[in-house]
């Protein structure tokens, strides 16, 4: 099912893109090629391939199923989330101005930090619902928009049709991470995005056995650039990994659906529990953004996070009573994973960042696996009764 006549939906792209295409024996599972080099057919007259870091038929297979999923004219896969940023980022113009959130995913502000103080771009960190701020950002004349929703830890959702709209507007390009919904909840070109970065690290592989990432784009001028500086720079995934992670995008439907149920539940659970002071989940009535994530998601997603009222001394005590959840880093797979934001994800932020960005000490971030609910439920009251 590499190119197909009719028009497939997404779950049946996730499930089949590039089955039994392999031309050599028929195989179903799209082969694993591991060649770092490919023989020329003669002098002056190369394959479809020539040098892996170039290209690479798995790497491209993946690429191609993301780009289908997002609505996107291709992909490039990446050996990271961060690399995929750092491939728009690294290509901008020096000096060029860059909009992002003031409470995105810590590894990104890092990344952003430090090329601004390289003096490659100049950085303005602002809260993306606060119309007033910006503006006064996008009146700088940027270069680009950088959307992440819902964010990272705080599941704050913004709106990235207006926030495009406006950014194009002023002339700058859009690119949105999709890491916490992936294409099967949220779909940001057909919104206005010229990029979508992925850390595939998370939901697209789904099994926390791969660190990746991609960027896909809209269009193809843009592509064109991308995959050749990803060329020149050499950040391309390693085919394993893109051949695991097009394995786990099998399952992805199936599994975004079975965790956002018991991700909804907990979120329920959490927010009548008297040692919880707040719980933010886009899929509960009470959370600030609910309307829109509910217009501009087809889910609200399996992450979400939340304070104890008994501020640092509470989560030691309910993270060393937690049996199932497992205290770790990333989020995204199979398996329930609970994250100190302050201590872990979000610590190279600095203090005065994470105030402004409202991740305070008694702030636990989560992502709810495929594991039976009750287990998680279970889990989560005996520990919550610690604190
Ligand atoms: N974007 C978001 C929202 C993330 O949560 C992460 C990692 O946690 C990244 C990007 C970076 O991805 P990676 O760890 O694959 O580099």
């Amino acid at each position: 099912m590499d190119e197909p006549k009719h028009s497939p939906r997404p779950e049946t792209i996730a499930a089949a893109y590039g089955v039994a295409s392999d031309t050599a024996f028929g195989a179903v599972a799209p082969p694993l090629y591991l060649s770092s080099t490919y023989e020329f057919a003669g002098f002056e007259n190369p394959r479809a391939y020539d040098y892996g870091r170039a290209g690479n038929p798995t790497r491209d297979l993946l690429g191609r199923a993301l780009a289908k999923l997002e609505g996107g004219a291709g992909a490039v896969v990446t050996s990271s989330g961060m690399a995929a940023l750092d491939l728009i980022a690294s290509q901008l113009p020096a000096g060029a101005c860059v909009i992002a959130p003031h409470d995105c995913y810590g590894g990104t502000m890092r990344l952003l930090k430090a090329r601004e103080a390289l003096g490659q771009l100049s950085l303005h960190l602002v809260d993306q619902r606060d119309d007033d701020a910006v503006a006064a950002a996008l009146a700088g004349t940027p270069a680009l928009l950088l959307i992440e929703t819902p964010s990272n830890p705080l599941l704050r959702v913004v709106d990235i049709a207006a926030l495009s709209a406006r950014a194009k507007a002023a002339g700058a390009a859009v690119a949105v991470d999709n890491t916490f919904l992936s294409p099967a909840l949220q779909q940001p070109i057909a919104l206005g995005a010229d990029y979508v970065i992925h850390s595939t690290t998370k939901y697209l592989n789904g099994h926390s056995d791969v660190i990746g990432g991609a960027v896909v784009v809209a269009d193809a001028e843009r592509l064109e650039r991308v995959a050749q500086w990803a060329n020149v720079v050499g950040c391309g995934g390693s085919p394993f990994d893109a051949w695991l992670t097009l394995r786990g995008l099998r399952t992805l439907f199936a599994r975004m659906r079975g965790q956002q149920i018991s991700a909804m539940t907990i979120a329920e659970m959490l927010s009548r529990h008297p040692a919880v002071a707040a719980v933010h989940y886009p899929g509960l009535a009470s959370h600030p953004d609910h309307a829109l994530a509910a217009r501009q998601q087809s889910g609200f997603g399996a992450m979400l996070s939340f304070e104890l009222a008994g501020g640092v001394e509470a989560v030691k005590r309910l993270i060393a009573a937690l049996r199932v959840f497992t205290f770790a880093e990333s989020l995204g797979g199979v398996e329930s994973l609970i994250v100190h934001p302050a201590t872990m994800t979000h610590a190279d932020m600095g203090d005065e960042a994470r105030a402004l960005a409202g991740i305070g000490p008694g702030l636990l971030r989560v992502s709810v696996g495929l594991e039976a609910e009750a287990d998680l439920l279970d889990d989560l009251a005996a520990g919550l009764a610690t604190c």
